[in-house]
């Protein structure tokens, strides 16, 4: 590929303007319309359409309550789109029936794909007592380096590095965003326009003012990616290997999944400087420390989840099993293992984790009932008053992918 060539050459039929009708792999999700917090999703995957259109679909009565008692207005036609309906189609062929109103106190929207994601709530009181840590931590050794200085000893490395850690951190910052800004591919709207778009509509999608940079990044095998900031500055860096999945010919839904996780961590505030400090003890706090990122990343997911909630399942597909066979991997049939797994050393395993062990975070992405489980594993009994949608809610079930042919 040319350095400023728009579009890679296997998207040469593509027209050049990134916001031209929907054919590429980052245009499946709209903008948000103003006053609306409802992901306008209108090209679903295929394997998709069907599966997701089952409990939105062209049914005469408003899952929300009958008639266009929905909050979310009435939709008399799948947002996927009419095609995508087949076999279930009208009403009465739907298995679902017609369903009976549900109560809106069973429904909790944080977690749902409408209105603003939510934030776990383990977070803000792990967060609480992590900063308290660090301020103590941080005055102890204010003091104590002044006394070991007074006597003319040498201070410990540790004492050095947490008295410095405002400085640290910050040095820590500009040097990350630095290097993104002098390695990283930025995407623009010629420069990976679909992923630029992705981008900016996570952003709108949180209602943020400002839309982060976004760099693709070598990956070198690796599936990973983070965002962070420096000053007001905010920046997502997703590497190359996982971003390929948003070429046409896999996952884009995957993609949007995983930059809506990233745009929600700088959406939750988890890379802001004084958070951060806040935070510097982490990685010396076992258990307490990785459970309050275990709870961000779990933030995260709700984001990732609102913002394009069809590709959560190819997305954990992704991590499980990498970019190549991610629609091969089973996610209800992974996911029911977190129920099944059991022992100590599960736990303990999850618990010294920075992000929720795979089997408990596609749980947590299928029961959006409740919020992700921090310490405990999922257990297999349905949530009580989860209604008659079964044990995972009003919204269904992410939909698993049955096996693509590899090509
Ligand atoms: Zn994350």
């Amino acid at each position: 590929m040319q350095p400023h060539e728009p579009t890679p050459p296997d998207r040469a039929d593509q027209p050049e303007s990134p916001y031209a009708p929907p054919s590429g792999w980052g245009q499946e999700q709209q903008p948000p319309q103003p006053g609306s917090a409802i992901p306008q999703h209108t090209g679903a995957h295929p394997t998709y359409g069907t599966e997701t259109s089952k409990p939105y679909g062209n049914e005469p009565t408003s899952p929300y309550g009958a008639g266009s008692t929905s909050p979310y207005g009435a939709q008399p036609t799948s947002p996927y789109g009419a095609e995508h309906l087949a076999p279930y189609g009208a009403a009465p062929m739907t298995p679902y029936g017609a369903p009976p109103p549900v109560p809106p106190q069973s429904m909790p929207r944080g977690l749902s794909p409408f209105g603003m994601p939510a934030r776990h709530s383990w977070e803000i009181p792990l967060l609480v007592l992590v900063v308290v840590c660090t301020t103590v931590a941080y005055l102890i050794a204010l003091v104590v380096l002044i006394v070991v200085l007074a006597d003319g000893a040498v201070p410990s490395d540790y004492l050095l590095l947490l008295v410095f850690a405002p400085i640290l951190v910050w040095l820590g910052r500009g040097l990350n965003y630095a290097t993104q800004r002098v390695n990283g591919v930025k995407m623009s709207p010629t420069q990976f326009p679909e992923g630029y778009q992705m981008v900016a509509d996570a952003a709108a999608r949180f209602g943020m003012a400002t839309v982060p940079d976004a760099y693709v990044v070598l990956g070198n095998g690796q599936i990973n990616a983070f965002a962070s900031g420096h000053g007001f500055r905010r920046f997502v860096v997703v590497y190359s290997d996982l971003f390929e999945i948003g070429g046409k010919a896999r996952e884009p839904d995957a993609l949007a999944f995983i930059i809506g996780h990233e745009v929600g961590h700088i959406a939750a505030g988890h890379t802001s400087y004084w958070r951060q400090l806040g935070m510097f003890l982490v990685p010396f706090l076992p258990i307490l420390g990785s459970s309050l990122i275990r709870s961000q990343e779990y933030t995260a997911d709700n984001h990732g989840y609102c913002n394009r909630h069809t590709g959560a399942a190819a997305a954990m597909g992704t991590l499980a099993a990498g970019k190549y066979m991610n629609t091969l991997v089973g996610f209800d049939e992974m996911a029911d293992r977190a129920a099944a797994e059991k022992g100590g050393f599960v736990w303990f395993v999850n618990a010294l984790s920075s992000h929720p062990v795979l089997t408990w975070r596609m749980w947590a992405l299928r029961d959006r009932s409740r919020h992700g489980r921090l310490f405990l594993r999922p257990s297999p009994q349905p949530p009580v008053g989860a209604g008659p949608y079964g044990p995972y809610g009003p919204y269904g079930e992410v939909p698993s992918l049955p096996p693509k042919p590899v090509p």
